[in-house]
């Protein structure tokens, strides 16, 4: 069977996040219990790690899957928290021999046109491998998703393996654009028809007045609020639905909040470093 930990859970910004001086971030120095990293996921098949975003937390992150050195990486889109670790690939850390880097075309496009991440390329730390993989433990399929795309593309990924069948989706704009996008009308009703058991979905923030100093115009993502309305109690036969890539303002991120609690009750998932899934 195919394994995915969740190794980290945060938006790109993480937790602490730079600058912030709210109770979620000040005074937690020496409370590392509280921090969080930016949402990636590690699939192990067989002896080998296959790495789902290169956050800089990379280091970290990769103690939960016993420090192997990812022989993939794949990068849903370029928003810093995705990318930010690549680098570790290069020579001043992880110094890889051609682990090959999955991502689009936009994207790949992006990375080549970035000086530093060019130097990855030109070292063979990183090779360029196809976008979607089949082989005969699992398979990766993209899905392209509405995000704000000024730097490239952005996708979903079906990770399936000979059980089950997990989607993950940590940045998008809007269900309505999302479900456009892929032609259904309802969460549940893409999902099913996917076959998903298992769905990490963006849970950046729990509403629109969790960001006081920033406008939804220009930070998307539909809030955890509008996605339980949408889907409603879990009932028989629904996947799994985990709610991932937190804002460090989220109430979600503490299990004590009435938010945190809502989420549970209504049979849905808050997602958490180290969760394990079985494919
Ligand atoms: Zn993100
Ligand atoms: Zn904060």
């Amino acid at each position: 069977m195919i394994e995915v930990v969740l190794l980290g859970i945060a938006q790109d910004g993480g937790r602490p996040q730079a600058g912030c001086n709210l109770d979620c971030c000040i005074d937690i120095h020496s409370k590392s219990e509280l921090w969080r990293t930016p949402v990636s996921l590690g699939v192990i098949e067989e002896e080998e790690l296959h790495l789902i975003e290169a956050s800089r937390m990379i280091g970290k992150q990769l103690t939960l899957v016993d420090n192997k050195i990812p022989k993939s990486v794949w990068i849903t889109h370029v928003h810093l928290g995705h990318i930010d670790g690549l680098g570790q690939f290069g020579t001043e850390s992880m110094n890889t021999t051609r682990a090959t880097l999955h991502c689009s075309e936009k994207v790949s496009k992006n990375i080549e046109k970035t000086p530093s991440l060019k130097l990855l390329l030109e070292n063979e730390n990183l090779v360029f491998g196809d976008w979607g993989v089949r082989n005969e433990n699992f398979k990766i399929t993209p899905v392209e998703i509405p995000h704000r795309d000024e730097l490239g593309d952005n996708h979903a990924l079906i990770i399936e393996g000979m059980e089950n069948k997990l989607l993950f989706m940590p940045d998008h704009d809007t269900w309505n654009e999302t479900l456009e996008s892929v032609g259904y009308e309802s969460i549940k009703e893409w999902l099913k028809n996917l076959e998903i058991d298992i769905a990490l979905i963006d849970g950046t923030f729990w509403n629109d007045k969790e960001i006081k100093h920033r406008s939804q115009e220009n930070v998307k993502h539909p809030p955890i609020e509008e996605t339980l309305e949408r889907i409603g109690m879990s009932e028989e036969d629904d996947p799994r639905i985990i709610f991932v890539h937190f804002n460090h303002t989220n109430p979600v991120l503490n299990k004590e909040t009435k938010e945190y609690k809502k989420v549970i009750e209504m049979g849905w998932e808050i997602g958490t470093e180290g969760m394990k899934f079985y494919l």
